[in-house]
């Protein structure tokens, strides 16, 4: 008799079970996706998401780079050249050793690793299955972490040669000449700016009018301008109608604006959003069910209706993200040791690691105004920093939301120059209650980036020094 079984080694399944050991309870982590024999951990994340992407997003980053910016600097590099095979193998390499790490850890902390397809037959059986044979295991709870997988549509059916998913768009073996996008969301950003910078022409279809709904309007508006002047051709308000895979490369048809369109490119990714993984996971008999998109309804504590059963990461209500999904699983485990852990789910930080970065934590001025609730921002723009200039990245600006009466930071924003770590400052000061004062009274070193945060915090309160305070 286990403990805890946790479905699924993501970043959601493969943290709830380290912490859970950690917390004394007998714990096993059953995970289906398999190497050798041998599970392969890390769900996503690790294997075809979070890591292999910004792995690529660093080699291309490296070589625009060496193409367009080291001139600025005085460096002369004569024709680079990019070797897609080997940054591949590069990208693996890191896969292989962050997905044995895991291993490493499971065995470290006594998690008992169980390869096979979980179903849970009831709140304390769960029925793992592989190759055939099926075996049967008692616990006192379960863990549903099974994460999610890319949407399909069938106006365009990934076939997985020059109609690809997320997965198929990391393991191209060399730049495509031409590569449309469905889908202007992260991925599509993301892998978009990855091979753009390779050297495709990339033409991005999106289905609304609007560009980045839930990012800050004004953040938006600069985002869409500099990734269409970094190559990316974002069209919005698109309706796909076909695309059609031929021998030489994929049509695809659309209408935008009340007139069709014909495009051929030689690949296509399919990047329309991600569905929870919950078919055949439960029998009837275990009282577990799905929304109308196929999530486990949880509570705030990621508990499910079937006492003793709890839900987390991709699998249920909230954003997709690795963070979110590991902070939900330390949560749980900790409830289930008797600990009284709550998640800030308000402070759940999310990213675009394109370049410049794109990232915020919070409310948005339309969500407070949406919401009734008085305001006021402070925002600075990175080309008023000295070390932004020095770095020669000064697009974009940083902005902060406060409590009109209480000054309490309610939301920070970024696009620029390590925006991702910028707003992980905003987090910080958030989970502390911090208001627009306290984070302009911090010291922060000088010159660095994240002065910018400083500065756009002593802006609420019209205290900036580096720029004009002048009302908004
Ligand atoms: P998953 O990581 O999907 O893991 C679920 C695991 O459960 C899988 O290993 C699966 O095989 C296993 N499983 C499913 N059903 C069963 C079953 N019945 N029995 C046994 N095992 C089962 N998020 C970020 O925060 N930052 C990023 O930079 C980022 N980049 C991304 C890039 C891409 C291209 C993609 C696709 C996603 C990215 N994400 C990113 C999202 C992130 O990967 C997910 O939010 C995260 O992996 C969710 O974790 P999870 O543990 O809930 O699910
Ligand atoms: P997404 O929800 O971010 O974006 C999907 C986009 O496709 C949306 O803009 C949507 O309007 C559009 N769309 C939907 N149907 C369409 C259609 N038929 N035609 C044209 N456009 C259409 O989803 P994603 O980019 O697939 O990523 C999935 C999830 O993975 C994200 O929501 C995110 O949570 C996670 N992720 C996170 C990161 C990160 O944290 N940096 C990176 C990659 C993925």
């Amino acid at each position: 008799m286990y403990d805890v079984i946790v479905i699924g080694s993501g970043p959601a399944g493969y943290v709830a079970a380290i912490r859970a050991s950690q917390l004394g309870l007998k714990t096993a982590c059953v995970e289906k996706s398999f190497h050798n024999d041998s599970p392969q951990l890390g769900g996503t994340c690790l294997n075809i998401g979070c890591i292999p992407s910004k792995a690529l997003l660093d080699s291309s980053h490296r070589y625009a780079d060496a193409l367009h910016q080291f001139s600025d600097h005085g460096i002369k590099v004569q024709n680079p050249t990019i070797d897609i095979p080997k940054m591949m193998d590069r990208k693996n390499k890191i896969v292989a050793q962050l997905t044995g790490g895991i291993s490493s850890l499971f065995k470290a902390n006594n998690v008992t690793q169980i390869l096979g397809t979980a179903t849970i037959m009831g709140a304390n059986t769960v029925e793992v299955t592989y190759e055939g044979k099926t075996e049967t295991l008692e616990t006192l709870n379960i863990v549903i972490a099974s994460g999610s997988s890319p949407i399909d549509i069938p106006v365009a059916k990934v076939n997985h040669k020059n109609i690809v998913d997320s997965t198929g768009a990391l393991e191209f073996q060399a730049v495509p000449k031409t590569l449309g996008i469905i889908g202007a969301g992260i991925i599509g950003l993301e892998l978009g700016s990855v091979w753009a910078r390779l050297g495709s022409k990339v033409t991005i279809l999106e289905a609304l009018d609007d560009f980045l709904p839930m990012a800050d309007s004004k953040i938006s508006k600069e985002v869409l301008k500099e990734f269409n002047k970094q190559g990316l051709n974002i069209n919005l308000g698109c309706k796909v109608n076909a695309a059609k895979s031929n021998k030489k490369n994929v049509t695809v048809n659309y209408e935008n604006n009340g007139s069709e369109f014909e495009l051929n490119f030689e690949k296509l990714i399919v990047a329309v959003g991600r569905k929870p993984n919950t078919e055949n996971l439960f029998s009837k008999s275990s009282g577990l069910s799905v929304d109308e998109r196929g999530f486990i309804p949880v509570n705030n504590f990621c508990e499910t209706k079937v006492k003793n059963i709890w839900a987390i990461g991709d699998v249920v209500r909230g954003p997709m993200l690795a963070h979110k999904a590991s902070e939900e699983g330390i949560m749980v485990v900790e409830r289930i040791a008797g600990n009284q852990v709550e998640m800030e789910y308000a402070h759940v930080p999310s990213v675009i690691y394109t370049h410049p970065e794109v990232a915020w934590v919070g409310q948005n001025e339309k969500d407070l105004s949406d919401a009734g609730l008085e305001f006021k921002t402070g925002s600075f723009p990175f080309a008023a920093s000295g070390r932004a200039l020095a770095t020669g990245e000064s697009t974009g600006f940083v902005k902060v939301i406060a409590d009109k009466k209480t000054d309490t930071i309610l939301g920070v924003h970024a696009f620029g120059p390590s925006a991702a770590d910028i707003v992980q400052q905003g987090v910080v000061a958030m989970e502390f209650k911090a208001s627009a004062e306290d984070l302009g009274l911090t010291i922060f070193s000088h010159p660095t980036v994240s002065e910018a945060l400083h500065e756009a915090a002593m802006a609420v309160n019209e205290k900036a020094i580096h720029i004009g305070n002048i009302k908004k």
